[in-house]
């Protein structure tokens, strides 16, 4: 969490560089998204918001992430019907690891990962823009729930 501080200045002064200007409510999507290592979805990150600005709306937080993810500052995680989630500390493609009974997703570090996409390169002669790289399973405090 010492680095949210850093993003959050990091996103206002992209904001601030394409002429956005920073409202209470667009400031306050910015501080959840990066002090959330969860990856919410928009209608948790409407919720966090709202504890603190209730006047917030909706239309605000979709607009504020909208804006993010063309900016690439946001990295979006779809899920088809399930939805999508959003990574605003780190907008490059990484891993992730995903719990399918309460749907948390952590960040994961691998190595090798470089390696990997040099050898899909190889492979097939892409020019590789992105990936994308979930696993899933039943995350350790789901699976001590399941026990009792
Ligand atoms: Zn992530």
């Amino acid at each position: 969490m010492s680095d949210s501080k850093d993003r959050l200045d990091e996103l206002i002064a992209r904001l601030r560089e394409q002429g956005w200007r920073l409202t209470p409510q667009r400031m306050a999507v910015l501080q959840v998204l990066a002090s959330s290592g969860d990856h919410p979805s928009v209608e948790q990150i409407y919720e966090r918001v709202r504890s603190d600005f209730p006047m917030t709306s909706r239309a605000t937080v979709y607009k504020t992430m909208t804006l993010l993810k063309e900016m690439d500052e946001a990295l979006e995680l779809g899920f088809g019907e399930g939805g999508s989630r959003y990574d605003g500390n780190r907008p490059d493609p990484h891993p992730h690891v995903i719990c399918v009974e309460c749907r948390n997703i952590t960040d994961l570090e691998l190595d090798g990962l470089g390696k990997l996409v040099e050898q899909v390169h190889g492979a097939t002669g892409f020019q590789l823009v992105s990936h994308r790289l979930d696993f899933y399973g039943v995350c350790p405090q789901c699976q001590a729930l399941e026990s009792q």
